[in-house]
């Protein structure tokens, strides 16, 4: 199989990136730079925010050649378009991909991940997809993006320890609040805020029915009296709301 991939290979990633853009954006000018510094929570105006998670990719350590598979490779891309009227429009996409380092090596570096060609066409193809929504306003579906797919078996857990999404919070593994405080689009925080309201909704649900079983279970044990249910703080204000709205 083809690889592609680490630092060496990024110039045939960029010249792809600008076949892809030419093919549906002829009059416009697109550049693909990397950086391993792009920050997550530092989105200039202007600029959008994509990001590919759980790609495979395969990396090797170079101190001691130990060969790793990983299907948590994360890319972020921070994506801008210059537009101009009378003359020629300036994309530009910085691309940050995070890396890994060897679980072997006491003072090893981080490594750049290898892909196969397969899957650096697929993710370009959807980087491609997301600036023409983004940037151009085109509408595209969810299954025209590729899913990431694991080429090989990964065994064991995710090592979170040397990877370097991770250690930034970058990761999936990373709680939703965090998530929420650097999402720098609305339209995340939208996305995170209305699943934290389901679990809300939920919560509040099994608390009107506990309370009715209490009602219904229970009619020789005044649950407004109930000291055991008054003991904890969550059944404890919802006696005391009950109580208010003489249920
Ligand atoms: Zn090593
Ligand atoms: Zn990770």
């Amino acid at each position: 199989m083809s690889r592609r991939g680490g630092c060496d290979n990024l110039q045939s990633w960029k010249e792809r990136f600008v076949q892809l853009m030419e093919k549906h954006k002829p009059q416009d000018k697109w550049v693909l730079d990397s950086s391993t510094d792009l920050s997550a929570t530092d989105l200039p105006s202007g600029w959008y925010k994509y990001e590919q998670s759980h790609l495979f990719a395969r990396f090797e350590c170079s101190y001691c050649s130990k060969k790793w598979k990983s299907i948590q490779v994360v890319i972020h891309f921070h994506m801008h378009l210059d537009k101009r009227r009378w003359s020629q429009s300036q994309g530009q996409v910085k691309m940050r991909i995070f890396r890994q380092k060897c679980q072997k090596c006491k003072n090893a570096k981080y490594e750049m991940p290898v892909f196969s060609e397969e899957a650096v066409e697929k993710l370009l193809q959807n980087l491609t997809l997301k600036i023409l929504k983004k940037c151009y306003g085109e509408s595209s579906k969810s299954n025209q993006f590729f899913k990431p797919v694991a080429e090989e078996e990964v065994e064991g857990p995710h090592d979170r320890r040397n990877c370097e999404a991770c250690q930034e919070g970058m990761c999936e593994a990373v709680s939703l609040y965090v998530r929420m405080c650097q999402a720098t689009q609305w339209e995340e925080k939208q996305k995170i805020l209305g699943f934290l309201l389901v679990v809300l909704m939920i919560f509040l649900f099994f608390c009107a029915a506990s309370l009715l079983a209490c009602k219904l279970f229970l009619p020789f044990c005044s649950f407004n009296q109930c000291s055991w249910l008054q003991s904890f703080p969550v059944t404890n204000i919802i006696i005391k709301l009950s109580a208010g709205l003489n249920l």
